[in-house]
């Protein structure tokens, strides 16, 4: 096991992060800006390290400085939490170099599930299924059209480097279809230094459901289940739950056994999450995410086990705690996103907070690095805590969910808490009748 282990974030994950190290025993590191100098999880880390301005391109993400901290701390591994560089596999290779354990998987898992059409190549290899669409790259209009004719409209063209919801544009028909070729491309290359695009048919009303893998690196591969993150606004999530309202068991069980047998056949180490489309009965892979998930606290409240511990077992050369046959679902698990943001318009709404109170009882649980008196600062994502709700159903899940919404109380900022107390009394969302369009279509209908 581990002695040390440093941590490569901020915000709530950094202290997610540090509760696990604590738990198992390890001393924890932390690594901060000057603009993060009073945050959470500085105050709780055995040791801390400043490593640069607030720019996160100056200090979050920059290389060298991680390393030297690990160099002088001693620290003999690295988690990266999510986001910054948990999917730079430069980063993993370097630590690699330098006897540093990347808490995640190799360089090369990274790069292959990266590059989109490289991760479409291989999830069709590994027996997922995929959303029809081109095979690979497509360069010329001709063949975009055929294509296109041939898996029918409307059909989206994506960016192979794409990420954020950036880097994508709807054909509604073969006259849309050479004006979005070329934006997309034009866009790609702006964005990404890289126009490469493929086209792919546009599912018209899906769910987004992700199913979270893990592998011990030596050929075992487990699922955990799935999480339904279709409630989104401008692809960002907002709410997300477990299990999925729109799937039955034998449906969970066999999409889990597809991801679980490709982990395995991949070699993969640690935390990943398959995510899928999901329309009428058929799943379609859109991308894998090769780290730990915002989300991931929905699984660990159905499952009752903690993935960062699994995390750091695995890539402590430890293997995972469980096996298939262990990981067992009980209840239904509601996460909401609370962002200090104006709850209508998602303006950022940086300060101080003057006053913050979280709710408690069975069946809540907070992740959060913020306190009363604590100074937002502009740099970083809005993301100020998570909301966990767990009950035996989810019926129960509601009730419980509404009632620690109004325990909630974050005063001095804006914070999407209004939005979370809306939606928890809307018919659809007390149905599970959502598709990856509905909050879009709520929010503009109360403008
Ligand atoms: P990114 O890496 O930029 O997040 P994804 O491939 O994960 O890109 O897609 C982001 C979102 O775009 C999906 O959650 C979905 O809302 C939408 N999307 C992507 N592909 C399709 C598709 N084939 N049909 C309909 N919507 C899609």
């Amino acid at each position: 096991m581990f002695q040390k282990i440093l941590i490569a974030n901020r915000g709530e994950i950094a202290l997610r992060v540090l509760r696990a190290c604590k738990e198992l025993g390890i001393q924890t590191v932390v690594v901060h800006s000057t603009a993060d100098a009073d945050a959470m999880h500085v105050r709780l880390a055995d040791e801390s390290v400043c490593i640069g301005p607030p720019p996160s391109r100056d200090s979050y993400l920059n290389i060298h400085q991680i390393v030297a901290a690990c160099e002088i701390t001693g620290a003999d591994a690295v988690h990266p939490g999510y986001g910054f560089l948990s999917e730079n596999a430069k980063f993993a290779d370097i630590l690699a170099a330098h006897n540093i354990t990347f808490i995640g998987p190799t360089g090369d898992h990274i790069r292959i599930m990266g590059d989109k059409i490289e991760a479409k190549r291989t999830a069709k290899r590994l027996g997922i299924p995929v959303v029809p669409g081109s095979d690979g790259a497509v360069t010329e209009d001709k063949e975009a059209k055929r294509i296109a004719a041939a898996i029918g409209y409307p059909v989206i063209i994506k960016a192979s480097a794409g990420g954020g919801g950036r880097g994508m544009k709807v054909a509604r028909s073969e006259a849309d279809l050479e004006v979005a070729l070329q934006t997309a491309r034009s866009e790609a290359g702006a964005a990404f230094g890289d126009d490469a695009v493929y086209i792919e048919k546009y599912l018209q009303k899906p769910r987004h459901i992700e199913v979270q893998v893990f592998g011990d690196g030596a050929g075992r591969g487990v699922h955990f289940g799935e999480r339904d993150c279709s409630l989104q606004r401008r692809h960002q999530k907002v709410w997300e739950e477990a299990p999925s309202p729109a799937l039955n068991a034998e449906e969970r069980a066999h999409i889990g056994g597809v991801c679980a047998r490709a982990i395995a056949h991949l070699g993969y180490s640690g935390a990943g999450t398959i995510e899928f489309l999901y329309e009428d009965g058929e799943f379609y892979f859109i991308e894998m995410n090769t780290r730990l998930q915002v989300e991931h606290p929905v699984t660990e409240a159905i499952t009752g086990i903690d993935l960062v511990h699994e995390q750091i077992r695995v890539a402590s050369g430890g293997g995972l705690s469980v096996r298939q046959e262990d990981i067992r679902f009980h209840g239904h698990a509601i996460e909401c996103r609370i962002n200090a943001e104006d709850p209508r318009t998602f303006t950022p709404s940086p300060g101080t907070i003057t006053h913050f109170h979280t709710p408690g009882g069975l069946g809540i649980r907070v992740d959060s690095g913020v306190y009363s008196g604590y100074k937002i600062p502009p740099y970083y994502d809005s993301l100020i805590g998570k909301l966990i709700v767990h009950g035996r159903n989810r019926v129960e899940c509601m009730m419980r969910l509404r009632r620690a919404l109004d325990e909630f109380v974050v005063d001095g900022i804006k914070t999407t808490l209004p939005l979370f107390r809306d939606l928890v009394g809307n018919a659809d969302i007390a149905n599970g009748d959502y598709d990856i369009h509905w909050l879009e279509k709520y929010l503009a209908e109360g403008e």
